[in-house]
This record gives C-alpha cells, sequence and structure tokens, in this order.
C-alpha cells in the first residue's frame, strides 16, 4: 500500500476525481482505503442509545487505493512517489516529479 493513515491524496480516478482529503483508514486486507469527506455515503440507521433520532447518517466509504495519488505539497499536485531508502536511516517516499520528501503524518 502506497498510503497510510494521515497522508493527504488525491483521487485520480473515478467519480471523486481531483478531491483531495486526510487518510482517515487503511484497509490493507481489501486494498481500500477510507479519506476524510470523500465518497460520502448515506447509513440509513434506526434508532440506538447513541443515536436516539436514528435517520440518515452521512459516513465516508472506502476508496480502491489505486485511485489515489499522495498529494506533493512542492508540486501542488497528486503524484507518483518512489521509496527512497538511505543508509541508516528510515525509508522514505519522495515525489517522482520534483524529488521533495513527503512526510509521513
Ligand atoms: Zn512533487
Amino acid at each position: 500500500m502506497h498510503v497510510r493513515k494521515g497522508d493527504t491524496v488525491v483521487v485520480i480516478a473515478g467519480k471523486e476525481k481531483g478531491k483531495r482529503g486526510r487518510v482517515l483508514r487503511v484497509l490493507s486486507g481489501k486494498g481500500r482505503v477510507v479519506v476524510e469527506r470523500i465518497s460520502m455515503i448515506k447509513r440509513h440507521t434506526k434508532p440506538t442509545q447513541r443515536n436516539p433520532r436514528g435517520g440518515i447518517l452521512e459516513k465516508e466509504g472506502s476508496l480502491e487505493a489505486s485511485n489515489l495519488a499522495l498529494w506533493c505539497g512542492k508540486c501542488g499536485a497528486g503524484r507518483r512517489c518512489r521509496v527512497d531508502i538511505k543508509e541508516g536511516r528510515k525509508k522514505r517516499r519522495v515525489c517522482v516529479k520534483c524529488g521533495s520528501v513527503i512526510e509521513s503524518a
């Protein structure tokens, strides 16, 4: 998986194309990612103790990880990144275009 929780990503394919958001959850087993305010789905819920009124609840649905690109602040665009391994250092993710390091949250 090329994205991690806390990353800023851009949707590059599908009906939410062009939207940007923060990764809330990575469902690595399914290859899907939940991104803040993207791919909202409506759930019709029955009243519960937590939500005594029930009704329609909006929540984030998951997106295919391959439809997402990491956001590069320097390019101002969604970019592919490569993993740069420096000796004695942690793996870093680097923008393929401008070479700037994309920090993990
Ligand atoms: Zn870049």
